[in-house]
C-alpha cells in the first residue's frame, strides 16, 4: 500500500490552478497522466484535457509505489509542496505599495464578475479570448498580491470542443464538466452546509449554490443553479456557457449578477467594487442599486453610491457582441424589481436604453451604472466613444466617458519553457515585473542561444501538431495529415474565431500568389491554421469548410494545415513555436486580441493590420526598435468598400511576406543564423514583454478600482 499523503499532496498540488503557470508542477501533472492507462481517460479526452484530480484518483496503487521507489520522487514533491506555499505568501507588489503608504493591507476586496474564465483546458468554462483574459486577470492579480475575488458561472457544459470531417465540416462536441471530479470546493457556511442564496426571475424563485476554485492566491466563486431543490427551468440555467435563446441568456445574466452580490454576502465578503468583465454581469449594478435603495438612498443618491463601486470593462465594437433583450422578456424576468427600487418599469428601461433605444442593451446599462468604463486598446477607446456617443448627445465625442485600459497577457503562463528558460537566466524578475527597463537585458540575449531555445520550441509545436493532424486523419479518412510539414520551415500560425470580421481566409484570397510563397523548395514555408466557428454561424463554418479544401490544393504542396480543437494548450504551442503571428481582422473591429501579445513575448514577429493592441505596439514601440517588432499589413485608412479593402489588404500581406518576412527568415550568417531575424526577436521581447503584461493592465486597474493611492 502507497503512503496515503503521497495522493494527499499531489491533490494539494492539482487543487491550486497556479499549476497552469507553474512549470515544474505541470510537468509532473502531465507526467502522471502520462501514466494512466489510456482507456480509463473520460469520453477519450486527450491527456492534457484530463482534470488533474481525476487522473491522481485513477492512478493504481501500483503505480504510486513505483513511482515512490524513485529516491528524487519525495523531495521532488515536497519541493513543489513548499514552493506553492511560499509562492501564495511571497511579498507581492501589492504588499510592497502597502508597505510604501500607497495602499491598505486591509483594504476591502474587488468583486470580478465574468461569464467566463480560461483556467486550464481541463475547466471547459470558456469559449475564447474574453475568458482567456478574465484568466490571465486573475493569474496577474494573484502573483501582484491583490484583494480580489472572482465570480462565474459553473456550467454543466463548456463552450463545445471542436472535430472537422474530411469534408472540412465542424463537428461540436459537449464539453462536460463534472464538478466533483474537478479542483473547486463546495462553498460552505460555518456548519458545513452548504450556502445558497435566492434569486428570481419571471418564472419564479430560485437558489443558487457555490464552487470555489482558487487561481493562486485568488478565490473564484462559481454559481450553480443544478441542484435538486430547484425546478427543472431553472436547474437548466447553468447548463450551458452562453447556450440556448435570449430567454436563457436573461436568466443566465440574473443569476451573474444579482446571485453574484448575493453570493458574496453570504459569503461574508463586503467587496468595495464590483468590475463587470463585459455587460454579462451588468445586472450586478441593479442589485447594488437595490441594496442602496433599501438602505433609504433617494434615487440620484443610490446611483451615485452604485456609480462609485462598479467599473466596467467593453470588449467589442462588433454590434452582436452587446447582449439586447426584447422589451418583453425583460418585462417578465425583471418585472418584480422596479417595486424594489421604488421606480416605475419605464424608469428601469432608461437605465438601459439611449434616447429612443428599442431594446434593452446590457453595455448601455453597465454604462450608466458606472463611474468609468473602459475599452481594451486605446483604438478601441476611441471606437467606442464614438459607438456609445449617443448616450450623452450634449457632448463632444472625445468627451464620452470611456477612455481604455489595455488588455495584456500573462507572462509565466504564454512564454513557452525554451524562452522562459533563457529569460530566467538573463532577465532577473521578468515573471513578475513590467518595468521596461529590466527588460533591457533582452539585449544581451545571445542570438544562438536565443534560435536555438525558439527552434526548440517550433520542433515541439510541429511534433504536437503532426500529432494532432495524425489523430484527425485517422479518423477522418483523406484529411491531409502532418506529413508534409517541416520543422525548420518558416512556420506561419493563425489561429482565432472564425469569424467573418477576422477575415480567416484572407491569405487565400489568391491561392497562386499564396502558393508562390508556400510551395517555394529553397525556402520552404508552412501556414497551421486553428480555431473555432460558432456552431450557429454558418459563414464561420464555411471559412473553415474553404481552408480544409485548400490543405487538400496540390498547388500548396501541403504547407497549409488546419487543426481541429483550438484551446489553450493548442493557443500556447502555436503562439510560441511559430515564426510569424498572423492576424488580418477588419479594422477596427478587433478591440484588442491577445494572442498576438503571446506571442510577441515569445519572440515570434507579428505580421497584423493595424488593428486592436499592435496599432498601439507600432506606434508605441516600433520607434524604440533597433530593428523592428514585426511587420504592418495594410495601413490606418479603412475604406468603406469592403471588396476593395479586402483586395488591398490581401495585395499588400502577399508583398510584406515574399518582399520582406521570407528573405529576413532565410538569410543566415556562416552559423546558419538569421541574424536581422533574431534581433527583430529580441525587439520584441524587449518592448512587448513589460508594455503588454496582463501585470501592468491588473496594476491599471488596480489604480481604477482606488487599492492603489
Ligand atoms: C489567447 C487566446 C485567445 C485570444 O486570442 P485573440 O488574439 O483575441 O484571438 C483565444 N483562444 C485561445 C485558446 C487563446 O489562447
Amino acid at each position: 500500500m502507497p503512503d496515503a499523503s503521497v495522493r494527499a499532496k499531489l491533490h494539494r498540488l492539482a487543487g491550486n490552478l497556479r499549476w497552469f503557470w507553474h512549470a515544474p508542477t505541470r510537468q509532473l501533472l502531465d507526467e502522471l497522466a502520462a501514466e494512466v492507462p489510456a482507456q480509463l481517460a473520460t469520453n477519450g479526452a486527450m491527456r492534457h484535457r484530463r482534470p488533474p484530480a481525476q487522473v491522481i484518483n485513477d492512478l493504481d496503487d501500483a503505480t504510486i509505489d513505483r513511482l515512490t521507489a524513485d529516491p528524487a520522487f519525495t523531495p521532488r514533491l515536497d519541493a513543489l509542496i513548499a514552493g506553492l506555499a511560499e509562492d501564495l505568501e511571497d511579498g507581492a507588489w501589492y504588499a510592497e505599495r502597502c508597505a510604501a503608504g500607497q495602499a491598505d493591507a486591509d483594504a476591502r476586496p474587488v468583486a470580478y464578475l465574468s461569464a467566463e474564465f480560461a483556467l486550464a483546458d481541463a475547466l471547459a468554462t470558456y469559449s475564447g479570448g474574453l475568458g482567456v483574459l478574465a484568466g490571465d486577470h486573475l493569474r496577474s492579480a494573484s502573483e501582484l498580491g491583490l484583494p480580489l475575488v472572482a465570480v462565474g458561472l459553473a456550467y454543466r457544459d463548456g463552450y463545445f470542443r471542436q472535430t472537422i470531417d474530411e469534408h472540412g465540416q465542424q463537428h461540436a462536441h459537449a464539453a462536460r464538466n463534472d464538478w466533483a471530479d474537478l479542483p473547486v470546493t463546495p462553498v460552505l457556511d460555518d456548519l458545513g452546509e452548504r450556502i445558497s442564496v435566492e434569486v428570481a426571475d419571471g418564472d419564479g424563485s430560485l437558489r443558487v449554490v457555490a464552487w470555489q476554485a482558487q487561481v493562486g492566491r485568488i478565490p473564484l466563486i462559481l454559481l450553480d443553479t443544478d441542484i435538486q431543490d430547484n425546478a427543472e427551468h431553472h436547474r437548466t440555467i447553468t447548463h450551458q456557457l452562453y447556450g440556448g435563446d435570449d430567454d436563457m441568456r436573461v436568466r443566465q445574466e440574473i443569476v451573474l449578477g444579482i446571485g453574484g452580490v448575493r453570493m458574496l454576502a453570504a459569503m461574508g465578503i463586503d467587496p468595495a467594487t464590483y468590475h463587470l468583465n463585459e455587460g454579462h454581469a451588468a445586472f450586478a449594478g441593479l442589485e447594488r442599486l437595490r441594496l442602496h435603495r433599501e438602505a433609504g438612498l433617494e434615487l440620484d443618491a443610490a446611483l451615485d453610491a452604485v456609480r462609485a463601486e462598479l467599473r466596467f470593462t467593453t470588449h467589442t465594437p462588433v454590434p452582436a457582441g452587446h447582449d439586447t433583450f426584447h422589451y418583453d422578456l425583460v418585462r417578465h424576468h425583471l418585472g418584480a424589481l422596479p417595486e424594489a427600487l421604488q421606480l416605475s418599469f419605464e424608469g428601469l428601461w432608461d437605465l438601459a436604453t439611449g434616447p429612443g433605444e428599442p431594446a434593452w442593451n446590457q453595455t448601455v446599462l453597465a454604462l450608466k451604472l458606472s463611474a468609468t468604463t473602459n475599452g481594451v486598446a486605446r483604438l478601441h477607446g476611441a471606437v467606442s466613444r464614438g459607438m456609445f456617443a449617443y448616450l450623452w448627445p450634449e457632448r463632444p465625442a472625445d468627451e464620452v466617458p470611456i477612455d481604455h485600459i489595455t488588455n495584456g497577457v500573462h507572462p509565466s503562463s504564454w512564454v513557452g519553457p525554451e524562452v522562459a528558460a533563457l529569460l530566467d537566466t538573463h532577465v532577473d524578475g521578468w515573471r513578475r515585473r513590467w518595468d521596461a527597463a529590466r527588460f533591457e537585458a533582452v539585449r544581451d540575449l545571445p542570438a544562438d542561444a536565443l534560435w536555438e531555445a525558439h527552434t526548440a520550441a517550433r520542433h515541439r509545436l510541429i511534433a504536437a501538431v503532426q500529432a494532432r493532424l495524425d489523430a484527425q486523419a485517422a479518423r477522418a479518412h483523406g484529411i491531409a495529415d502532418g506529413a508534409g510539414l517541416d520543422p525548420d520551415a518558416l512556420t506561419i500560425g493563425f489561429a482565432r474565431r472564425f469569424a467573418t470580421y477576422k477575415r480567416g481566409t484572407l491569405i487565400a484570397r489568391d491561392v497562386d500568389r499564396l502558393a508562390s510563397i508556400l510551395a517555394s523548395e529553397d525556402r520552404p514555408v508552412q501556414l497551421l491554421i486553428a480555431g473555432k466557428a460558432h456552431p450557429r454561424d454558418q459563414d464561420g463554418q464555411a471559412l473553415i469548410r474553404e481552408l480544409v479544401h485548400l490543405s487538400r490544393d496540390g498547388r500548396l504542396a501541403g504547407r497549409l494545415v488546419v487543426v481541429e480543437g483550438y484551446d489553450l494548450a493548442l493557443g500556447g504551442l502555436l503562439t510560441a513555436g511559430s515564426d510569424v503571428w498572423l492576424n488580418t481582422p477588419l479594422r477596427p473591429m478587433e478591440a484588442s486580441g491577445t494572442s498576438g501579445m503571446k506571442a510577441a513575448m515569445n519572440g515570434v514577429l507579428n505580421v497584423s493590420v493595424l488593428d486592436g493592441w499592435w496599432d498601439e505596439a507600432v506606434t508605441d514601440l516600433a520607434p524604440l526598435a533597433d530593428v523592428g517588432i514585426g511587420w504592418v499589413i495594410g495601413d490606418a485608412h479603412q475604406r468603406d468598400d469592403r471588396e476593395a479593402q479586402d483586395a488591398f489588404d490581401a495585395d499588400h500581406l502577399y508583398r510584406v511576406l515574399a518582399d520582406q518576412v521570407v528573405p529576413t527568415f532565410h538569410d543566415r550568417d556562416e552559423h546558419g543564423l538569421p541574424q536581422r531575424w533574431i534581433a527583430m526577436m529580441r525587439d520584441s521581447i524587449r518592448l512587448c514583454s513589460p508594455a503588454f503584461s496582463s501585470h501592468r493592465m491588473v496594476a491599471d486597474y488596480a489604480a481604477r478600482y482606488g487599492l492603489i493611492r
